[in-house]
């Protein structure tokens, strides 16, 4: 065991102490040491496992099992579909039952698609490949990263491979790891640096080979000595330089871009990411899940759960994804009296359970039973009295009371114009109001509206697209059609029925050009050999007229024809006869 007072001076010196202060923010009761007085513990493998195929921020993955099979431990059942995905595994060895919509843990409360399989106890693991990452590619690592079904385990879940990838265009310099975990009740990032520090220091190796980055910083709230003790140790023991920084406990600190400026003093802007400026961030649970699958060979099969509020043993537990809700609260002496709802994530930013009878998933950190002695019910919302509180205690420094007013009206806009989509909905100020108003409730209303409003805009957009086109198709279509008739009236019957075929051979418009110039030619030789009909009643001396003109025009076109026949040479000598003046006059000419 370490001394406190050593880890007492470690947390005093500044050179691991951040100097930026968090704007705003708040300081519940932490509630932390219910369920870290006990070591982490494995629960035992359930009778029968429920898996999710959405567990992850993005696409649906692929189903690739049947009713019926036999899988085993680590077996793929569902691979990684688009570029934002995850597969999804068996967590222990069993058969396929059923493949089925059931109940999952989402603020929803709606059922979706899940894999259910019996277990048969024998927990029996496919075979497992570890990797020497050192000597793959960061590419060839990415594309591996896709069969691991590892997301984000902080609690928002999203792909990690998607996470790792970085382009020329944003090169990342520096990987923050976050073992802030700044929610009352939360402990499971806590007991996880306590007890695997060393294994996380490895995940954030390969983390750091993958992304090419140098420079590694890990932020810790003051209140987890222990944690801070464990993973200072383990850092110093790491082949590459990481730093260990305390940042005073204070609630969001473990958002990532609050926690990226506590600890680097930088500031991502609100409408770019953070990888724009060089930065990037995991939750210690992430890289602990990278090095199991890479030195280990092991996909995303487990978590640790924090399991607390008012049960007999508020505890972590490491849980297989797809574990009943229920075995967990069983496994924690089950609740006490007066548990009248169960939270899933932690008291600030999680949500209700529609029921217990929900499974474990990747984004279960933190389970608390709650009962209204813990959390009292809300107390009836007063008028607001523009007190400012909520604008003192917002991280992001918004103007909560004017967001507020504009999405109770209902204008949408003008909550946008009050930056709306910068509310990370952290619930401080909501936790201020003296008036009680349920102001982060306000905000995801106007925010779904906002979301819905630019569905429908971007729907009117593309019927307008698609009408605009079908009106050029119509007119094109015209004009087609009028080049058709054209070349019909022009061309013979034998050519009219040439022309419309080369006219729709758009390929071959050389062949197509030389067969409307053919008509025209015929059509010119037709009209050069027809007589003038209205002459037949003419007097004798009109027709004699009109013969003697004809003539005129025969002889005309013989010596237009005989001069078009003297040999290039006779015309050539004609010009070397000609004399000087004429030459300067043609060249004025030219
Ligand atoms: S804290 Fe509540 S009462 Fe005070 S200004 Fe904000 S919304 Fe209004
Ligand atoms: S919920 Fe949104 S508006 Fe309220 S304090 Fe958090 S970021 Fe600010």
């Amino acid at each position: 065991m370490f001394s406190l007072n050593r880890i007492v001076d470690l947390i005093k010196q500044p050179v691991h102490r951040t100097e930026v202060h968090l704007r705003g923010g708040v300081h519940p009761d932490e509630h932390k040491h219910e369920s870290t007085q006990q070591p982490i513990m494995s629960l035992p493998i359930p009778h029968q496992i429920v898996l999710p195929l959405r567990q992850h921020v993005g696409h649906l993955p692929k189903l690739l099992v049947k009713v019926g099979e036999r899988v085993k431990k680590g077996q793929l059942l569902a691979e990684a579909e688009g570029s934002i995905s995850a597969a999804i595994h068996a967590t222990t060895s069993g058969t396929v039952i059923a493949v089925q919509d059931s109940l999952i843990p989402h603020p929803s409360g709606l059922p979706d698609q899940c894999i259910v399989i019996a277990a048969d106890g024998l927990d029996e693991w496919v075979d497992l490949h570890p990797m020497d990452w050192r000597q793959q590619s960061p590419a060839s690592l990415i594309e591996h990263l896709r069969l691991s079904g590892i997301v984000g385990m902080g609690g928002a879940a999203f792909p990690t491979q998607v996470k790792l990838r970085t382009t020329p265009k944003s090169p990342v310099h520096t990987l923050i790891v976050n073992g802030a975990e700044c929610e009352p009740y939360i402990t499971c990032d806590d007991m996880l640096m306590r007890e695997r520090a060393t294994q996380i220091i490895q995940g954030l190796a390969i983390a750091r080979h993958i992304m090419g980055v140098e420079n590694c910083i890990i932020g810790i709230e003051d209140n987890k000595p222990e944690a801070l003790q464990a993973m200072t140790e383990a850092a110093a023991k790491a082949d590459f330089a990481v730093q260990v920084k305390v940042v005073a406990t204070m609630y969001p600190s473990g958002d990532a871009r609050q926690l990226i400026r506590l600890l680097t003093g930088i500031e991502v802007p609100n409408d770019k990411r953070s990888t724009d400026v060089g930065l990037q961030c995991f939750n210690v649970a992430t890289l602990l899940a990278l090095h199991r699958y890479f030195d280990f060979g092991e996909p995303a099969v487990s978590r640790i759960v924090t399991m607390t509020g008012r049960v007999n043993e508020p505890r972590n537990y490491e849980v297989l994804f797809g574990t009943p809700m229920t075995d967990l609260i069983a496994a924690s002496g089950g609740a006490l009296s007066g548990v009248d709802d169960y939270i899933m994530g932690g008291p600030m930013m999680g949500f209700s359970l529609p029921s217990i009878h929900v499974p474990v998933t990747k984004a279960s950190n933190c389970i608390i039973a709650s009962a209204p002695d813990l959390f009292p019910p809300a107390a009836e919302a007063m008028p607001c009295i523009r007190c400012a509180r909520c604008a003192d205690a917002c991280p992001v420094q918004l103007q909560p009371q004017e967001l507020y007013w504009f999405a109770k009206s209902e204008n949408i806009e003008k909550a946008r114009e009050y930056h709306l989509f910068d509310c990370i909905e952290c619930g401080c100020c909501s936790y201020v109001c003296p008036s009680n108003i349920p102001l982060v409730q306000y905000y995801r209303f106007a925010k779904s509206e906002a979301i819905a409003q630019d569905r429908a805009k971007e729907a009117a957009n593309v019927a307008r697209e698609r009408n605009e086109f079908r009106l050029m198709r119509i007119d094109r279509e015209k004009q087609e059609r009028a080049q058709r008739h054209a070349q019909k009236a022009l061309g013979s019957k034998d050519s009219s029925e040439q022309a419309p075929a080369a006219a729709t051979n758009t390929e071959d418009a050389a062949s197509k050009q030389a067969a409307i110039q053919a008509a025209i030619e015929r059509a010119k030789a037709q009209k050069a050999q027809m007589k003038p009909k209205n002459v037949e009643d003419a007097p004798t001396q009109v027709k004699a007229e009109i013969a003697e003109i004809d003539a005129r025009r025969e002889q005309a076109k013989q010596a237009v024809t005989q001069s078009q026949a003297q040999p290039a040479a006779q015309q050539a000598s004609l010009f070397d006869q000609a004399p000087a003046s004429s030459d300067a006059n043609s060249a004025d000419k030219d």
